[in-house]
């Protein structure tokens, strides 16, 4: 039943576009009415209509800790008694800053802001001044928030330069982004033996998760690596998804591959808003006030925002659950993989660590084109199905399934029964 749920989306979309804050979740890729949320504990949240549901969600990547995690809770509670906001500095920030210096080395200096959008936009703008260069390279099905010139998919790989996704973004916004397929070594290097000498950087994420999660394939990051090098170019680490979520210091530890700029943000506010990029000191001096490159925030660097983020790299630190997700995730994905066979339904799976995606494809997933050739009616049957029995996946083809620490061995076992019904009636 979610007849309170049904009845705020009726109402909401007269006052808010579409009833939503964020397009996706309004459930149009999968159909239906989104769940409206009334509290959330440990890997479970409960709608406004009593039913409960294991979250695969996870607010899209921040609640690693699983949702209201007690220390997190009492940190905030403590916090917001001492003030909510003060618009000058405070010890927190400096501390959190090292935490990040700690975890990411290729960090000599970060600096916070609101959202991952705002990293993304600030790193750019930071790129481009210190480069002198105008260009940027993006990758197809790479998302790096809702910044006007990287709003570019390029439907086709054939266009080099891209069109904007948007009404409302001008053509002349997006003529500096230049697009290519992940994964494709040699597009890039084609691409910079022409524009190499305008291009001021590389953005990608280096695992991606917003086309679901795919892969770089071997070669692929470092090729990235070296070619920005040798162009002069910088090479930007979206992390925003991936920043201690495959490790303590993110897709570039495990990979061993070292960014000039890092964005971040989602698990780095423990689910407050909040964002961060860093790089080599001598990039990050460009900024102001030390130097010329104008970027600043009312709420930056929040009270609230920064001790949770605090708390939630203490205990990852602490903890270090990463080879524990990784074991956990991969349990689930054995047994998913083995359900789809058992039911000759054609999907792949695409795993790292505690992220994953069913790609409704019997092709391997390595890129945008591939993944948009996975069967979104089936994903949707999928969604549904075990939406009915208490699991919320994410409700779009095209996302990452997370996991956190708190999901218990009994939790993945309920979902693993579950989806053997669902998958059974595909
Ligand atoms: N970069 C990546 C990789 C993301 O996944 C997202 C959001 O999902 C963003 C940037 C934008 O972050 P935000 O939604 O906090 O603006």
């Amino acid at each position: 039943m979610n007849e309170r749920s049904t009845l705020l989306f009726k109402e909401a979309k007269n006052h808010i576009p579409g009833g939503v804050n964020s397009p996706v979740r309004a459930f149009g890729a999968v159909g239906g009415t989104p769940l409206f949320i009334s509290s959330a504990k440990g890997p479970r949240i409960y709608d406004v209509d009593g039913n409960s549901y294991i979250d695969f969600v996870l607010s899209w990547g921040p609640m690693i800790l699983g949702h209201s995690h007690p220390r997190i809770v009492e940190v905030l509670v403590k916090a917001a008694a001492n003030g909510t906001s003060y618009g000058a500095p405070t010890e927190w920030e400096l501390e959190l800053a090292r935490l990040i210096k700690e975890f990411i080395p290729s960090i000599e200096m970060v600096r916070l802001v609101s959202s991952g959008t705002e990293a993304t936009m600030s790193a750019i703008r930071l790129a481009r001044a210190f480069t002198q260069r105008n260009k940027i390279v993006k990758f197809e099905g790479c998302y790096h928030g809702h910044v006007d010139y990287l709003l570019v998919k390029a439907g086709s790989g054939a266009t080099t330069f891209g069109t904007p996704d948007s009404p409302g973004v001008p053509e002349d916004f997006t003529k500096y982004t230049l697009i290519a397929p992940f994964n494709d070594r040699e597009f890039l290097r084609n691409l910079f033996k022409e524009y190499g000498k305008d291009i001021a950087c590389v953005i990608v994420e280096p695992v991606c998760g917003n086309m679901g999660v795919v892969l770089p394939e071997e070669g692929f990051l470092e090729d990235i690596r070296n070619i920005t090098e040798r162009y002069e170019s910088l090479l930007i680490f979206d992390e925003v998804i991936t920043g201690f979520r495959l490790s303590l210091g993110g897709a570039q530890q495990l990979f061993k591959v070292k960014p000039d700029i890092t964005c971040l943000g989602k698990i780095l506010g423990g689910g407050l808003p909040i964002g961060a990029y860093g790089g080599r000191g001598e990039i990050m001096q460009m900024v102001s006030p030390s130097g010329p490159v104008y970027q600043a925030g009312t709420l930056s660097g929040n009270p609230l925002a920064t001790r949770a983020g605090i708390e939630t790299l203490k205990i990852l630190k602490d903890l270090n659950p990463y080879r524990d997700l990784d074991e956990k995730t991969a349990y689930l994905c054995e047994n998913l993989n083995r359900l789809l066979k058992k039911y000759g339904i054609e999907a792949s799976i695409n795993r790292i660590g505690s992220m994953f995606t069913i790609f409704f494809t019997s092709e391997k997933v390595s890129d945008y084109r591939s993944a948009l050739r996975s069967d979104r009616k089936r994903y949707s049957a999928f969604f549904h199905g075990m939406l009915k029995k208490g699991k919320y996946f994410a409700p779009s083809q095209f996302e990452a399934a997370f996991l956190s620490i708190a999901h218990s061995a009994e939790d993945i076992e309920d979902t693993i029964k579950d989806a053997d019904q669902v998958l059974k009636g595909l």
